[in-house]
């Protein structure tokens, strides 16, 4: 496929770390790779490489080009989106600035070849994630401003830093601050599994999910897995208990994984429970205790008599069982009812998935 390599230059005041990391958060989302940087006048200069009416779209950021969104409705609304929220103040002109055509590489500035390992080829955006499953074990051609960190180059193509557990330049590794040299070989090593907790990271690991990951919780819960929930957290909120508890930060939301205060987080693999509950326990190895925390609310189990709490249990409930639980902090009761043998199959397939727990 061919692709196109555009140069944009911004003028008026737009330089800063909100305009440049916009521009690059749009050109992963549409599979155009390219750089962003500041020049001395206060303008912004871009390139981009990629599929021809993607790299158009982008180009096509700002007023001029929102005016002809009529045939193109929505490249023509996302312009406009983009031209009032992110290019602040009035007078901003997009000039383009040199047009090449290439078929696979172009020149024009730096560039690194970025070699994604299948498992982190997920976070690519689809164009960039074909380009790489051809390159194979060629890499990705990708332009580089020859000013950015390496952490950054590989947070612009998708790839939270929490999924990464070491950055090499041509087989040496960086820490995530290191600026390459044009032309350098860049590899990408997954976290490994189970993954080492940072030192003074408390043991056993506890952790707080993300607002959309109930289910999740629940089940990890009934493993005896320290799990902070609610379903009403902020962004900002989720981070700072993640730090102040020092709880892992679960989530399917990449933009959270890549807040840079958060301590330690990791993206959750699998839309269903099951699966992001073996994908948590690979990851992570957390001892299980099944049956001694609160599925509802985290809280510790304790073993309570029948007699104390007969008045709260139904009549056919006291008349069956004679082993009770009840949560610390809820006061909820738990006995081994119809639910008992469906959870007892979720903690034996859990127990079974990383095959580290024997009953
Ligand atoms: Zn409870």
């Amino acid at each position: 496929m061919a692709a196109t390599a555009k140069r944009v230059r911004v003028t008026g005041q737009v330089q800063g770390v909100f305009f440049r990391d916009t521009c690059r958060g749009k050109a992963a989302e549409q599979g155009v790779s390219g750089w962003v940087r500041n020049l001395t006048d206060g303008g912004v200069e871009a390139h981009f490489e990629g599929d021809p009416q993607a790299v158009e779209a982008l180009v096509g950021v700002g007023p001029r080009r929102a005016r002809r969104s009529g045939r193109r409705k929505r490249r023509g609304h996302r312009a406009r989106a983009a031209g009032t929220q992110h290019v602040p103040g009035a007078g901003h002109r997009l000039a383009r600035h040199g047009l090449m055509t290439a078929p696979q590489r172009t020149t024009g500035g730096p560039h690194l070849k970025v070699h994604v390992p299948e498992e982190l080829r997920l976070f690519l955006p689809s164009r960039l994630r074909t380009r790489a499953d051809r390159a194979g074990g060629e890499g990705l051609d990708h332009p580089y401003d020859g000013t950015s960190s390496l952490g950054h180059v590989v947070q612009s193509l998708g790839v939270p830093l929490t999924e990464v557990s070491r950055l090499r330049v041509d087989g040496t590794e960086v820490p995530a601050a290191h600026r390459p040299a044009d032309g350098a070989h860049i590899g990408l090593v997954p976290v490994p599994r189970p993954q080492p907790l940072p030192p003074g990271s408390p043991c056993p690991p506890r952790f707080l999910l993300d607002v959309h990951l109930g289910a999740l919780a629940r089940r990890l819960r009934l493993l005896g897995v320290d799990t902070a929930y609610r379903n009403d957290a902020h962004d900002a909120e989720l981070v700072d208990r993640a730090n102040a508890e020092r709880r892992i930060l679960l989530t399917r939301d990449r933009g959270l994984l890549r807040r840079r205060t958060l301590w330690l987080g990791a993206y959750v693999h699998g839309d269903a429970p099951d699966r992001q509950t073996a994908d948590v326990l690979s990851r992570f190895d957390p001892p299980l205790a099944p049956w001694t925390r609160c599925p509802a609310c985290n809280g510790p189990l304790e073993p309570v008599a029948k007699e104390e709490i007969a008045d709260r249990l139904p009549p056919g409930t006291r008349r069956t069982y004679d082993t009770f639980t009840r949560c610390g902090h809820c006061a909820r009761l738990y006995w081994p009812g119809a639910h008992h043998r469906r959870l007892a199959a979720r903690v034996a397939a859990a127990r079974g998935t990383d095959g580290r727990h024997p009953s």
